[in-house]
């Protein structure tokens, strides 16, 4: 079949196999031009089918030549409709490994379930024996507690006063006033549950129970701070109040297991998380211009190359003064952030593609789901139905 972008608010329903297959082998071949020597052999990736988690998997597997194991939370293709995005990119991922005979499992489910966790020590002992890197990439609005079902959902709202500010249509290119509404006790603490520490914890508290971690492991979680002006409703809003609570689990893990624990702070860049949180595509639309001007963008894959390269696995052990790795470091660069500063209360629908790459917003997010990627034929036939052959 034929298959066109739909897009719903801020996701795109349908998603195009060929162009994730394209988009992940060019991620593979920005892995390949940096061969990490020093990486990890053995890596557990939650949330390795789009963004982060992805391109962590793809520098572990292509960089590092690890065996990876991939968790995630994906649709296959039903009734002749298109596969989700990450289902795609994860058989494309397989594809890519399997030619170069690495090992690449993967496990479609829920990451807060202890059913899922099960299936992963399980896999772990058959076929690794242990894991040397755990990364931690989930983004989800809901979790279900497998300690007595309750299911918490996390919000994106400032904490204390509401929040009046301009943000971006990216539907309609428009810009637009949006305000919100203060968070509540209960908001704040289902968005910790959902988004904070907890379940990273699990995760290495069952892995270590069952002596599946190598003395070196090291495992990272992602963060987010941004700049002053998302602050209300990030880094001091509900979502930051999760983040903040991955410091807590980080020196937890590191203390408990003995391993090296850290909270990575990655750049702003355009995903399917990102894309669903308010002001955030407006400031991604203005920090591309500034970066690319300067020659400091980066993508997910830049990023993560990286972090892995001269941080995680390399000579630059910096951290910030609350322990993080701050991979951020390029965007929070202040001469980056005034700009920055001085374009945001210029920008109007008028002159929004003039002052800002929100082309370039536009352009990745529909290749977030395989649409617009240089090389792929769109008016060709595809068949939507792709197996992904090491799904356990
Ligand atoms: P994303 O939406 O691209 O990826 C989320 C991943 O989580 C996917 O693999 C998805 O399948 C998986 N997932 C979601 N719910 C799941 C569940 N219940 N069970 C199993 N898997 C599940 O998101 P992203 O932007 O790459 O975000 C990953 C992390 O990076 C998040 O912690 C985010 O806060 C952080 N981060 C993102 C940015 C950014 O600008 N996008 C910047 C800094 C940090």
């Amino acid at each position: 079949m034929i298959i066109e972008p739909k897009i719903r608010g801020f996701v795109c329903i349908t998603a195009h196999p060929n162009g994730c297959a394209q988009k992940v082998k060019n991620e593979v071949a920005v892995a390949e031009a940096s061969p990490i020597r020093s990486g990890p052999k053995k890596v557990l990736v939650i949330g390795s089918s789009t963004g982060y988690g992805l391109s962590s998997r793809i520098i572990s597997a292509f960089s590092c030549k690890a065996a990876t194991l991939g968790v995630f939370f994906e649709r296959p293709s039903t009734n002749g409709k298109p596969a989700s995005a990450g289902w795609y990119n994860t058989v494309a991922f397989e594809k890519e490994a399997v030619k170069r005979d690495l090992y690449a499992k993967s496990i479609n489910g829920d990451a807060f379930s202890n059913e899922i966790k099960d299936k992963v020590i399980e896999t772990i002992k058959k076929d690794l024996g242990k894991v040397d890197c755990v990364i931690y990439s989930l983004a989800s609005p809901k979790r279900i507690d497998p300690a007595d079902g309750t299911i918490y959902k996390s919000c994106l709202k400032p904490i204390g006063a509401s929040f009046e500010n301009i943000s971006l249509d990216t539907n309609k290119g428009e810009i637009q006033e949006v305000s919100l509404e203060p968070a509540t006790e209960d908001d704040i603490n289902q968005t910790v549950k959902v988004m904070g520490g907890e379940d990273w914890e699990l995760w290495m508290e069952a892995l270590a129970k069952n002596d599946l971690l190598t003395s070196d492991c090291k495992t990272v979680a992602y963060s987010y701070i941004g700049p002053e002006v998302t602050w209300p409703i990030y880094k001091n809003g509900t979502i930051g109040v999760a983040k903040l609570d991955l410091d807590r689990a980080s020196e937890e893990i590191g203390n408990k297991y003995g391993i090296e624990s850290y909270v990575s702070v990655n750049k702003a860049v355009v995903t399917q998380a990102s894309s669903a949180i308010p002001v955030v595509p407006l400031y991604i639309s203005i920090l591309y211009k500034i970066m690319n001007q300067k020659g400091t963008h980066e993508g997910c894959i830049e990023q993560i190359v990286r972090l892995f390269k001269d941080r995680l696995f390399g000579e630059n052990k910096e951290l910030d003064l609350d322990g993080r790795i701050r991979v951020d470091d390029w965007e929070m660069d202040p001469d980056v952030q005034q700009k920055v500063a001085d374009i945001w209360p210029q920008v109007t629908t008028e002159n929004l593609k003039e002052l800002t790459d929100f082309n370039i917003y536009q352009k990745e997010f529909l290749e977030l789901f395989g649409f617009g990627i240089e090389g792929i034929d769109y008016n060709e036939d595809v068949n939507v139905e792709k197996e992904i052959n090491h799904l356990v």
